[in-house]
């Protein structure tokens, strides 16, 4: 992928692509066009590093899409909020859930805004679904936004969703502190899906090998990525009961046959569940 020539056209006023960003970034992975030069660098140092991060990307698709399924179909779940959305991709969440009850609200919350440009464009195709802007590290800029607190209904189930976001706050921005925020408003039978990079320590070497070498991309070239421990990732379901089967990679998290993604070399790396608000 080269330089394209039409790029310049495409840059919506006020962003600079000269930086990369972890939306454009993963945009890229997925197949996506809402990207630049800057992030396709870093995309490409990170292939390097872990040559299946496409596959990994699209594995992370798949487990929004059945975590999703689950909360709408199994738990009765009808309204959603994704926080760190991502760029409009195939497969959104308010397509997810309004297949199964096509009244499920869905707020989507990024803080980038080529994110929120293209989302407001996108995603808000209907009096159901919403885009706002915000930031995971202020939970409370994003709980009390009149534009959430009203559209949502926190005396009710929600279906609460960190996928692949948490990775990108800082062990100095107290992620135990947003996450304790954000889950204080979960009522019974509300969901929380977490996705996160995962360091898997001696229990698998070469991921563990893979986990510091792409860690050192992404804080050299975005600033954020961290790869926790399981027993950190663990906390961030605060007192939740993992549903089955609890924290695991990507691919054992309740894949269908219709979804089976060769994600060989970074398995361990990437892990993903879901806890429920009993
Ligand atoms: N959740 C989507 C998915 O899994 O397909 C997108 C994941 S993408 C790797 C991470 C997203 O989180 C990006 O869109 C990025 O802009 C957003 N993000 C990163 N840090 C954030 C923060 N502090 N607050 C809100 N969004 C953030």
């Amino acid at each position: 992928m080269g330089n394209r020539p039409d790029e310049s056209r495409r840059v919506p006023p006020g962003i600079d692509p000269t930086t990369p960003s972890i939306a454009r970034v993963y945009d890229y992975f997925l197949g996506g066009k809402d990207n630049f030069e800057a992030d396709r660098k870093v995309a490409e140092e990170a292939l390097k590093i872990a040559p299946d991060a496409r596959e990994a990307g699209r594995a992370n698709r798949a487990f929004l899409r059945r975590a999703v399924r689950h909360m709408a179909a199994e738990a009765g779940i009808r309204q959603f909020l994704d926080l760190g959305s991502g760029l409009p991709t195939q497969g959104n969440v308010h397509e997810i859930a309004q297949a199964v009850a096509p009244d499920a609200r869905i707020v989507y919350v990024d803080n980038d805004p080529v994110v929120l440009a293209h989302g407001r464009a996108l995603l808000e195709t209907n009096d159901v679904t919403k885009v706002v802007p915000g930031d995971v590290r202020n939970p409370a800029e994003i709980l009390e936004n009149p534009e959430v607190a009203e559209f949502l209904d926190f005396s009710r189930p929600l279906g609460m969703l960190f996928v692949s976001v948490l990775h990108h706050v800082n062990d100095d921005e107290d992620p135990d502190g947003a996450m304790a925020r954000f889950r204080s408003v979960l009522a019974p039978g509300s969901h929380l899906a977490i996705v996160h990079f995962h360091n898997p320590g001696d229990e698998h070497p070469e991921a563990a090998r893979i986990a510091v070498e792409a860690e050192r991309n992404f804080n050299q070239n975005l600033g954020t990525g961290r790869w926790r421990t399981r027993t950190e990732i663990l906390s961030y379901f605060g007192d939740l009961e993992l549903i089955k089967p609890g924290l695991v990679p990507l691919a054992d998290w309740r894949s269908a046959p219709d979804d089976l993604i060769r994600q060989d070399l970074t398995r361990h790396n990437v892990v993903a569940g879901v806890g429920r608000r009993l």
